[in-house]
């Protein structure tokens, strides 16, 4: 069927479309393919939807294939399943792993959606609907990129393999397993991960660093049962009170955590890593008001944008325990409970933590009461240099895309899978994302730029020729 196509090709004066000219020819067929995608309510976190997560990954494997990328399978993870796909015909070429996830968030509150959130609808240059942003519209990108590239041009200038999760909202649960058992099957030299955005008012952006976690709860216990605060106030210990106790020993006044042994694995950032935080476009007092907070507070001399991004921190996440009622009711409680936990950077380990944190609850737990630490999990903090090769090359086809050089940002939270990759895989991760800071992702009325979706796709094909570029020195 190749050999019939170009047969034809070549006995016609019609040269080989750019990837421009088929890219415009394609629009309106690339929006509707979008469009029947984020039909697909693929909500991995709600039971009901797993036939539809299912749907989802099939229409997905489908569209990989009608793209020309090969060996397409639907993988099973004892949950949602993973979609992959390759494409290695780059002889002695690079190979670039590629991560987005086709499971989205559930759609609750409904009814402040403007329109239905699996009804996709185009508005004011934006597309809307559940998934638009994160991820579906991302890897529908790829995808597009893909089949472009191979449209107009018979084969791609690098080794590429796609992982599309169906887990990433649920938590990633059988992911990491997943790339344990099947390591061998997908080695590379770098992964691409493509669930993260532009910086503040659409500015374009690379993410060099996003941070981990550790979850833990707190649980005290005195008496077997609630005390008359009369006849035993004064002669037991109250386990809110000795909680209270606790949780204020875990942080000072500076924002400092206390607990021995925290700080002693973070990597501090460099000066040059400082320096490009400080040059980003950020108003402290913008960001105080967006919030509605009466002040920005957190560890003593680290500014605001480094405190939220590349700062491990300690919050109580709940904290309950004890008559909570209406009036009054003077008891002492048999027991009062906290959820902690710690955001992380590189290269803190979550177990460490958990482990510092309940060794020194045990120290300064007051007497007369049982106090236990469960770990509720976690993961590691990943961090890429904004100077690795590949971070360049996609840096190079955001701007010649996008008409400006991308920022290198931090991101406060976490992508579960990119630890996964640096630590089972060994593989470096670049993040290279295109949504916008305020595209509603997990809330009602998510959208997508479509300039940005568009851009999306003419910017990966455009970091797969500068990577290929990266192998024939042509650039570095
Ligand atoms: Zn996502």
């Amino acid at each position: 069927m190749r050999a019939a196509r170009l047969a034809r090709m070549s006995s016609t004066p019609t040269p080989t479309p750019s990837l421009e000219g088929h890219l415009a020819e394609s629009q309106a067929a690339r929006l509707a393919s979008l469009e029947e995608f984020l039909r697909i309510p693929s909500i991995s976190g709600i039971h009901e939807y797993a036939g539809d997560v299912r749907a989802a990954a099939g229409w997905l494997a489908d569209a990989m294939r009608s793209a020309g990328i090969e060996n397409v399978s639907i993988e099973e993870t004892g949950g949602h399943p993973v979609v992959y796909g390759d494409w290695l015909h780059a002889d002695g070429g690079p190979t670039v792993l590629i991560y987005g996830h086709y499971d989205v968030q559930p759609v609750d509150p409904l009814e402040e959606w403007a329109s239905p959130p699996f009804e996709p609808v185009i508005r004011d240059g934006r597309i809307l609907g559940r998934g638009a942003a994160d991820d579906k519209g991302q890897v529908h990108a790829h995808v597009m990129a893909a089949g472009a590239v191979l449209a107009t041009r018979g084969s791609l200038p690098i080794n590429v393999r796609y992982l599309f999760e169906g887990e990433e909202e649920s938590a990633s649960i059988h992911l990491h397993d997943w790339l344990v058992a099947h390591r061998d099957r997908v080695p590379a030299d770098v992964a691409i991960i493509s669930d993260s955005g532009f910086f503040d008012d659409n500015l374009p952006a690379i993410t060099v660093g996003l941070r981990g976690l550790m979850y833990a709860q707190i649980d005290v216990t005195g008496s077997p049962g609630d005390l008359h605060s009369g006849s035993y106030g004064g002669a037991v210990q109250n386990p809110i009170n000795a909680l209270a106790q606790i949780i204020t020993a875990l942080k000072g006044p500076d924002g400092r955590i206390r607990i021995p042994g925290f700080y002693d694995a973070v990597v501090p950032l460099t000066d040059d890593e400082r320096a490009e935080i400080a040059a980003l476009p950020f108003d402290d007092e913008a960001y105080r008001q967006t919030i509605g907070v009466p002040a920005l507070v957190g560890e003593a001399g680290y500014p605001t944008l480094e405190r939220r991004a590349t700062r491990p921190t300690l919050d109580v996440n709940g904290i309950w325990g004890g008559f909570q009622g209406e009036g009054t009711k003077t008891i002492i409680p048999a027991r009062a409970h906290a959820k902690v936990s710690c955001r992380l950077v590189v290269d803190q380990d979550p177990d460490a933590i958990f482990a510092a944190l309940r060794d020194f609850v045990a120290d300064i737990a007051p007497p007369g009461v049982t106090v236990t630490v469960q770990d509720l999990g976690g993961g590691r903090a990943s961090r890429t240099s904004h100077d690795h090769p590949v971070a360049q090359a996609a840096a190079r086809a955001l701007e010649a895309t996008f008409g400006a050089a991308p920022l290198f940002i931090w991101e406060g939270g976490s992508i579960p899978v990119s630890a996964s990759f640096e630590s089972v895989l060994g593989v470096p991760v670049v993040l290279l994302g295109f949504t916008q800071p305020n595209e509603n992702a997990h809330a009602p009325n998510e959208w997508l730029l479509l300039d940005n979706y568009e851009g999306a796709i003419r910017a990966i094909a455009r970091t797969f020729d500068e990577i290929a570029s990266i192998r024939d020195g042509g650039a570095d």
